[in-house]
């Protein structure tokens, strides 16, 4: 089986401290590809370092909600100067938080529009953070595409139903992450059930929010196939044909990333 784990954050404590072993454990689980998310420019060089380092992980440059008040001067021009790099296949993560709102609401929502702006200019997907805050991520998303076409991604997806919905209609894709096999998490897996297979991915967001049977433990790429199989669950596919469609749909959402020979 050849995965992809879209989304994780391979810089922070709990997976930096043992990269070499995160990663063999990875490929040995069959986890041929890793997007390490960046979550504030300022620290960009060290998930970039990381990136260089290693032939099957590339990265995303991009502030996180929770950092926007933190990095107020962060221009677009500045994203997309970031993101030639050929390591750089991504912007983002940006969006909204309103679970946590450790910046305030508009710093969230400027930087989020500066994300949006780069993305349309590189042509680079947009790596989407959206927690209980489904009508203002929809309502910015619906406002921006009329402006220019962008490539959204709503990562983690545990939003209300009505996120997906409207985010499909703008040609979002939806990445689904340990949660996904919560006892608790019936309804992700109802919304999951409506998202088409051409528009699904999978990720970790390690080292947070281990799928089960490691829930919390910390999360590493190596997880992401307990995910994977439970979604396989939720389609009524086999993991072998949800391990295809994903790693389709990874390579032409980020087109960047030199296709691979085992992408079917
Ligand atoms: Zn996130
Ligand atoms: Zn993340």
């Amino acid at each position: 089986m050849n995965v992809v784990d879209s989304h994780c954050h391979l810089d922070y404590p709990g997976l930096a401290e043992d990269l070499a072993g995160v990663i063999a454990r990875a490929e040995g689980a069959g986890v041929r590809l890793m997007l390490s998310i960046g979550t504030r420019v300022k620290k960009f060089d060290q998930v970039l370092a990381l990136a260089e380092q290693y032939e099957n992980v590339f990265c995303t440059v991009g502030t996180h909600p929770h950092n926007a008040a933190e990095e107020p001067d962060v221009t677009a021009d500045d994203l997309v100067r970031l993101a030639q790099h050929p390591k750089v296949v991504g912007i983002g993560e940006a969006g909204l938080d309103y679970h946590y709102d450790l910046s305030p609401r508009d710093s969230q929502a400027r930087s989020f529009r500066v994300h949006i702006e780069a993305a349309r200019r590189t042509g680079l997907p947009l790596v989407i953070h959206s927690r209980n805050a489904e009508a203002d991520t929809a309502a910015i998303l619906e406002e921006e595409m009329r402006k220019g076409a962008f490539k959204p991604l709503l990562h983690c997806f545990s939003s209300k139903a009505e996120l997906a919905r409207r985010g499909l209609k703008v040609g979002a894709y939806v990445s689904l992450s340990g949660i996904l096999t919560y006892k608790n998490a019936e309804d992700i897996r109802e919304t999951a059930r409506e998202v088409p297979m051409d528009r699904l991915l999978v990720e970790t967001d390690a080292p947070y929010l281990a799928p089960v049977p490691y829930r919390g433990k910390s999360n590493e790429p190596a997880f992401v196939v307990k995910t994977l199989e439970k979604l396989a669950e939720v389609k009524a596919v086999t993991a072998e044909e949800m391990a295809n469609a994903t790693s389709r749909n990874f390579f032409a959402l980020f087109d960047k990333v030199p296709k691979p020979g085992w992408v079917p």
